[in-house]
């Protein structure tokens, strides 16, 4: 089983990914984190993106798609979560031609529903575990006082993003409206889509997309 993950930025895709992962078995592929790892290990492409992803632009669909397409071509799995990906409709034209060539295809795509209000509040609240990815929030999961991740263990490995500040974030919700919003009427159009609530407690939104998988 194949799905997409759709939804502006700080919808929660990522945490949910995770849950896939964890329950499932499933592989998450997050072209940000594909293009993070990419920026951190200081290759020619990295130093492209770091400067876009700063900014809280789109990379080139040319770029994202490679990331895509050799992922797809050299991991096995059950099924696949697409976590920011695709972005465009030229993405999600590619993503359909590479699934095909696997002798893939797409079964869901979950469209995660959530106010700009609550996005800023749940962006500019946001860490991550450099080690493991797990993700904490301010107000609803704070980071551990003694300094360790809950998830790995490891120590004082808590980071911000750099894209997680009130200006990038604009840009990135305006790419989000601009370019990826139209993808919800080319999911709906192909009888795919499912929209669902993500503004409700993590557990409420794991359980509202289990019920589209085991449709
Ligand atoms: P979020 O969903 O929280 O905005 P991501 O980690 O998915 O964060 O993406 C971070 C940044 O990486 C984006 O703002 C963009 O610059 C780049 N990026 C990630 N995926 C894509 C994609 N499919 N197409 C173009 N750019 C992308
Ligand atoms: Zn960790």
């Amino acid at each position: 089983m194949n799905i997409i993950l759709l939804g502006p930025p700080g919808a929660g895709k990522g945490t949910q990914a995770r849950h896939l992962v964890e329950t499932r078995g499933m592989v998450q592929l997050s072209t940000g984190d594909m293009l993070r790892a990419a920026k951190d290990s200081g290759s020619e492409m990295g130093k492209v993106v770091a400067d876009v992803m700063a900014r809280g632009a789109l990379v080139t669909d040319e770029i994202v798609i490679g990331l895509i397409r050799e992922q797809l071509n050299t991991v096995n799995a059950k099924g696949f979560i697409f976590d920011g990906f695709p972005r465009t409709l030229a993405q999600a034209d590619a993503l359909t031609e590479l699934l095909k060539n696997e002798g893939e295809s797409l079964d869901a795509v979950v469209e995660m529903e959530v106010d700009d209000e609550a996005l800023v509040a749940r962006i500019t609240a946001r860490s991550t575990c450099g080690g493991c990815g797990e993700v904490y929030n301010d107000n609803t999961k704070p980071e551990p006082v003694d300094g360790k991740c809950s998830n790995c263990g490891e120590a004082g490995k808590f980071q911000r993003r750099a894209d997680d500040n009130e200006e990038s974030l604009k840009t990135r919700l305006m790419e989000y409206y601009k370019k990826t919003s139209p993808l919800i009427g080319y999911y709906y159009a192909k009888e795919m889509l499912t929209r669902i609530d993500g503004l409700g407690a993590i557990e409420k939104v794991q359980g509202d997309i289990a019920a589209v998988l085991d449709k």
